[in-house]
């Protein structure tokens, strides 16, 4: 069974294709969204999404987020005493939508179709392939995220209509301009920031309240940030239904408060407003668009829930942007339809989508001749915004005398001098010695669906080829290294999913047991405990009248201050 999966910053989805149509499928919690979280137990047990959120909050030292924005780097993340790098964490997650989607199914899950933001890099696309390699998915195709998202949204429409998908998701922006002539769906062009999202507006917020409250970061605990962070958040949201917030936090046993307007806040957010921007314009000049060309544009991703992002979006383009699919779930829903694009369902294999590459890729050469020779010069090989498939070749040659090797350094980016842009890998091949000039090497470069590229350089003279399929950053481990890890990875065990909902309710209890005092705190041991008793006992209607129990002793704790 193939399945799509929307692997976010923050939140993580999976779909399929089924009976004719794109369906979601609820984690062992019931809920469509798991959020991006992991925490590790210093018994080895993983706890993925919910779970792992509410555990964060009284184990930070053991728990990782907002890892996305990691893939592709050699950054490890320390859970305890387990070191573990962004798409190692990511495996864990795609691990456990694996395992939501065999149960929902009820049939083994092996193929993936996985949606990446359209900005990621070479390097970021390789560790997401290899994250869902660990977690036993053979992942048959990238998609785009804001693609997936117009997927999503053109689907039935007809006509023509020229699009802009303004994708915020939780630590990524990514801009695409389409053009959809049913059955036809074209990408123009993508333009993004892949250090930008809806945690940078959380941030902001944070910041305030601790300008406005005297505190200084550097003296809180972790445990007090991730609290601190989780308000923020939550103030965040408040300004979709109302114009004023109010942010309390009891920091070392005194309530520090901060009042604040959403116009306060709109001007604080005004440099990322700008920042936004950037890639919009962007993608217009590179779709030869301007404002006013775009029918239609589409909200994606929960960053754009927010109001100062709505009227951001309406100031700048002069109307109110389209609302009709929901930005939680547009990017897996589109990607479940790219399952059915993939198996050529019936109700869908007309569809044509074509997608282009994000970024310029090319080499480093030596321009000018003799004394006015300056190296370091970039040589754009495909050009970005190219439709893929591609396949490009430049010819280079030797550039002084009795040259042995011709070195092809592989750049991604659009800078002029090559050591601005980022190094992809280097293939080296040998060349008969002779004058400067004289030996000649073809490169070409391919570009698949996936926008994975490999490169590959012919000596002319001799035939001799080399070819290079660009790995990802996980090669700078060795072979047995890499071995090691996934050995230590598959040791780690997933909380069983029929466990989720008892696991998460007493996690619940265990943190509001720490943040409450006296009888609060009485109220809550006594109904966590009886609900222990109860798991332990086995009775399944004893166990599920005290998880009723203990649910509402919560909430009551929750939204009564007086009981
Ligand atoms: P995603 O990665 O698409 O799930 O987006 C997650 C981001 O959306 C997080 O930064 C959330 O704080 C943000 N978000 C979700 N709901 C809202 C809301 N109502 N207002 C502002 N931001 C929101």
């Amino acid at each position: 069974m193939l399945i799509g999966i929307d692997l976010g910053t923050t939140n993580s989805l999976v779909a399929c294709f089924r009976n004719g149509k794109a369906e979601l499928i609820p984690n062992s919690l019931g809920q469509l969204l798991t959020p991006s979280v992991v925490s590790i137990d210093s018994e080895g047990r993983v706890y993925v999404g919910s779970s792992a959120k509410e555990r964060a909050l009284l184990h930070p030292e053991e728990s990782a987020s907002v890892f996305k924005r990691s893939m592709g780097t050699d950054r490890e993340f320390s859970l305890g005493k387990h070191k573990l790098r962004a798409e190692e964490l990511s495996s864990l997650i795609l691990r456990s939508l694996k395992e939501d989607a065999q149960k929902y199914l009820g049939e083994s899950v092996t193929d993936a179709i996985i949606s990446v933001p359209a900005y990621f890099n070479d390097l970021q696309r390789k560790a997401t392939k290899r994250a869902g390699e660990l977690a036993g998915l053979n992942v048959v195709r990238m998609i785009n995220e804001p693609t997936a998202a117009a997927l999503a949204h053109g689907m039935g429409e007809e006509g023509n209509c020229t699009y802009l998908i303004f994708d915020l998701g939780g630590g990524t922006f990514d801009v695409s301009v389409l053009e959809l002539d049913a059955p036809i769906m074209e990408v123009h062009a993508i333009a993004g920031d892949n250090f930008i999202g809806g945690e940078d507006f959380t941030d902001i917020l944070l910041r305030l309240f601790l300008e406005r409250t005297g505190l200084y970061k550097e003296v809180l605990d972790p445990r007090t940030m991730i609290e601190l962070r989780k308000i923020a958040e939550h103030c965040k949201c408040t300004f979709s239904y109302s114009p004023e917030t109010l942010m309390c936090c009891n920091v070392n046993g005194k309530l520090h408060a901060m009042n604040l307007s959403i116009e306060e806040y709109e001007k604080a957010c005004e440099p990322l407003l700008e920042r936004l921007r950037k890639p919009i314009e962007r993608s217009l000049r590179d779709a030869k668009l301007r404002l006013r060309d775009i029918d239609k544009v589409v909200l994606v991703g929960g960053g754009t829930k927010s109001p100062v992002i709505r009227r951001f979006v309406e100031r700048l383009f002069q109307r109110a942007p389209d609302q009709r699919t929901d930005p939680d779930k547009a990017i897996a829903i589109g990607a479940a339809l790219q399952c059915g694009i993939k198996n050529r369902e019936e109700q869908i294999r007309e569809i044509v989508l074509t997608d282009v590459c994000p970024f310029t890729l090319g080499t480093e050469v030596i321009v000018g001749e003799g004394m006015y020779a300056v190296d370091g010069h970039y040589l754009p090989i495909i050009e970005r915004n190219t439709v893929i498939p591609v396949s490009r070749t430049e010819t280079v040659c030797t550039s002084h005398d009795n040259q042995s090797r011709i070195t092809v350094k592989i750049l991604q980016g659009e800078s002029r001098m090559a050591q601005n842009n980022l190094l992809l890998g280097e293939l080296s091949v040998p060349v008969p010695p002779g004058e400067q000039g004289k030996e000649k090497a073809d490169i070409t470069f391919t570009y698949d669906i996936n926008s994975l590229l490999e490169v590959e350089v012919t000596v002319r003279s001799t035939g001799l080829k080399r070819k290079m399929l660009i790995r990802g950053n996980s090669c700078n481990l060795t072979e047995q290294e890499a071995e090691e890890r996934m050995e230590a990875l598959h040791h780690l065990k997933l909380n069983p999913g029929e466990e989720e909902p008892n696991r998460l309710l007493l996690l619940r209890g265990e943190r509001m047991y720490e943040e409450a005092t006296m009888e609060k705190r009485h109220k809550i041991d006594r109904a966590v405990t009886a609900f222990e008793q109860a798991l332990n006992k086995g009775d399944r209607t004893e166990i599920s009248r005290q998880r009723d129990l203990l649910k509402q002793t919560l909430d009551r704790i929750e939204q009564d201050p007086d009981y």
